[in-house]
């Protein structure tokens, strides 16, 4: 059967293209001697044939002998394909061109030309195929298409000629139209086949190379989360059906951040090519192995009967990157942290598989990296909750920051209930979850680095918010924003409170920010620096939920700083005298004694009750907050609270940014 091969790119692979020119080369290098022998055959033949012309017998032992040499040139370098196919073609039309000029003015008289016609002419079709099967032979087509024109032109002249003449010779006139026509409607014919299948080819190409996009990684050439979906989807549906088991493998590549944060991230993307490729090879037939996202791999085994099996599976996935990596002249050790779970054992459904095997693998790295653990139901669910907040926080953040809202609550005046400051406190809402609390999502910020970019969040929307109050009601009213030690800790910080203050033409009067004692941990001596930094900047500090933690009064001494805040635990037990009640006393009394000294202000945290105002200021407290004066609130009731009407607004309202 004839497989026609198309001369169009397939842009997607660069095997697909070699084969393709591969095979054209041995298709010319089975058929170019058959044209040299057709001259050559020609040759011999002239005289015994009875119709020898002198052109032929020029002519037919050189075109021979140039289709060997081709032939040879051919059989020597794959790279001459090209210049092969246009030598033939340019070689070719130019001997058919000369032969007919030859036959119709120079021949002698008694010239068999309709003989000659056919012996040689009908080999005009070789050319036409010919200069279509390369893609980088395109000129091939433009010189086809001109000697078939001047091929025309040449017999249209001759039949006028010699119709002027008055000596049309009818037979060659019928000939050279016939031939003519043939070979145009041919070139026509095939001209438009080709480029109908080279359409269709380019068609099929871009579909393949769209779904090799939609389904594969195109780092490492794995399926990619989609494809596993789809696959996985499909695989558990056959489980359901004849009762089978599908194990999922979650590999994870141990300490890559580091790697690819200290070598980059070329060398990062070259590891992670080398680890696919050889886990791929471990890899059985019916196995799936996809890249979930950065150095995360799923393995959905094809055939497990037991967990031993997938137990097998894994340890032999981790024996596969025990020979260390080769790069850049630099051997890399990796180890893999893999988490297993079973359909329908640890789950029934493909989210919920992924997810299980995501905790089994979390707690592998929990525990020190370099395992394989299968899931547990008891002890994965928390990790698998504190994973599923980080990185739906981490969504929340970047793509849907609309989850995230401040809300505010007044620290008073505990004589007068005057409104003082304003705390901006973090709220989550999930679309899922509703709303998730801060003692709960803020550790995981802070555990997983997230607390940066969402702390300088809070930072800016606490700034545009003071600005908008400020331009309200003319005067300004401070924001207080709690900053995680982690966040204080981290070398941008100060920029971060710089920023935020310029991007807002805030005053830095206007701001303050809550610590907790667990700032000192990371140095005094450093926590010193920036702390006066931002006081000489004009930001206040204040620590927070005094009383909790390391409790110095040596850092209230030291610190720079302008406020502390007695921790809400101690006020409780103030307005409850029988539970403990000397020791928040004492507290209380002692910091009200200290800062006064030291010339600090106080607030309370946590004041429900009237009870506890009233000791609070008899200790000596100035300020205060809590649920007797108000909850925290969104921005809008906030306004109210501060007795600020909307329409009384002194700037125009395009101030009030959203
Ligand atoms: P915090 O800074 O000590 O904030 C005061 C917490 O006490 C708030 O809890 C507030 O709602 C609550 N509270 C206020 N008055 C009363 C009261 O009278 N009674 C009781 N029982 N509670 C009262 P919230 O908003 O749940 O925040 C908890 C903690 O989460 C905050 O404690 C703070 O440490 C942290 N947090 C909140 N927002 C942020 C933030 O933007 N960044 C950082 N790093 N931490 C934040
Ligand atoms: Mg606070
Ligand atoms: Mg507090």
């Amino acid at each position: 059967m004839l497989r026609l091969k198309l001369p169009v790119r397939v842009p997607t692979s660069v095997a697909s293209d070699t084969t393709y020119a591969d095979e054209w080369r041995g298709t010319l290098l089975r058929f170019i001697p058959f044209g040299a022998l057709a001259f050559f055959i020609g040759w011999a033949l002239e005289i015994p044939s009875g119709q020898v012309t002198s052109f032929d017998m020029v002519v037919y032992p050189v075109m021979g002998s140039m289709l060997l040499l081709l032939e040879l040139l051919l059989s020597v370098s794959r790279k001459a394909l090209t210049f092969v196919v246009m030598a033939i073609i340019v070689g070719a039309s130019t001997f058919f061109f000369l032969k007919l000029g030859w036959l119709l003015y120079l021949a002698p008289t008694g010239t068999d030309l309709q003989a000659q016609f056919t012996e040689t002419l009908f080999w005009i079709p070789v050319v036409y195929l010919l200069s279509f099967i390369l893609a980088e032979a395109r000129l091939g087509q433009v010189v086809v298409r001109a000697f078939t024109v001047g091929m025309v032109v040449l017999a249209a002249a001759f039949m006028a000629s010699t119709i002027f003449a008055g000596n049309i010779d009818w037979g060659v006139s019928y000939a050279l139209v016939e031939l003519n026509l043939a070979n145009t409607v041919f070139l026509a014919l095939t001209s438009t086949f080709i480029r109908y299948k080279e359409s269709q080819t380019r068609t099929r190409a871009r579909m393949e190379e769209v779904e090799r996009q939609a389904y594969y990684d195109a780092l490492t050439g794995l399926a990619n989360r989609m494809r596993l979906d789809d696959e996985l989807e499909r695989r558990l549906a056959v489980a359901r059906a004849d009762g089978g088991r599908v194990a999922l493998l979650y590999l994870d590549v141990d300490g890559f951040k580091v790697f690819n944060d200290t070598l980059g991230h070329e060398a990062g993307d070259e590891l992670l090519r080398a680890v696919s490729r050889r886990l791929r090879q471990e890899v059985g037939p019916t196995d799936l192995m996809a890249r979930m996202s950065g150095d995360e791999f799923v393995i959905v085994l094809g055939e497990v009967e037991t967990a031993q099996a997938a137990m097998f599976a894994a340890r032999k996935l981790q024996a596969a990157l025990v020979t260390p990596f080769d790069l850049h002249g630099l051997s890399h050790h990796v180890s893999a942290s893999i988490g297993i779970c079973i359909y329908p054992d640890d789950a029934s459904d493909g989210a919920t598989l992924l997810r299980h095997a995501d905790s089994a693998m979390y707690r592998v790295k929990r525990s020190g990296k370099n395992g394989v653990q299968r899931y547990r139901d008891d002890s994965d669910a928390v990790v698998e909750r504190q994973r599923n907040l980080e990185r739906e926080l981490k969504t929340a953040l970047t793509a849907h920051p609309e989850q995230l809202t401040l809300v505010f609550q007044g620290i008073h005046d505990l004589e007068t209930t005057e409104l003082k400051k304003v705390e901006a406190l973090l709220r989550w809402h999930h679309p899922a979850w509703g709303h998730v609390p801060p003692s709960e999502f803020i550790p995981i910020a802070e555990r997983s680095g997230l607390i940066v970019t969402l702390g300088e969040w809070v930072l800016r929307e606490a700034c545009r918010h003071a600005k908008e109050w400020e331009a309200l009601s003319g005067r300004g009213i401070v924001v207080s924003v709690n900053v995680s030690a982690m966040q204080f800790a981290h070398p941008g910080f100060f920029r971060t409170v710089t920023d935020a203050l310029e991007d807002h033409a805030l005053q830095p009067e206007l701001l303050e920010i809550e610590l907790t004692e667990g700032i000192v941990m990371h140095g005094v001596d450093r926590v010193t620096e920036t702390l006066k930094r931002l006081r000489h900047l004009g930001v206040s500090i204040a620590i927070d939920d005094f009383g909790t933690g390391y409790s110095s009064f040596a850092y209230l001494r030291d610190l720079p700083i302008d406020t502390v805040k007695i921790d809400r635990s101690f006020v409780k037990d103030l307005g409850a005298p029988l539970h403990a009640p000397q020791f928040a006393l004492a507290l209380v009394e002692a910091i009200a004694h200290v800062a006064m000294h030291l010339d600090l202000k106080i607030v309370a945290e946590g004041i429900e009750t009237e009870a506890q105002r009233q000791v609070l200021r008899g200790l000596g407290c100035h300020l205060g907050q809590g649920f007797l004066f108000s909850r925290p609130v969104p921005r809008a009731e906030l306004r109210a609270l501060m007795h600020l009407n909307p329409t009384e607004e002194r700037v125009p309202s395009k101030t009030f940014v959203n």
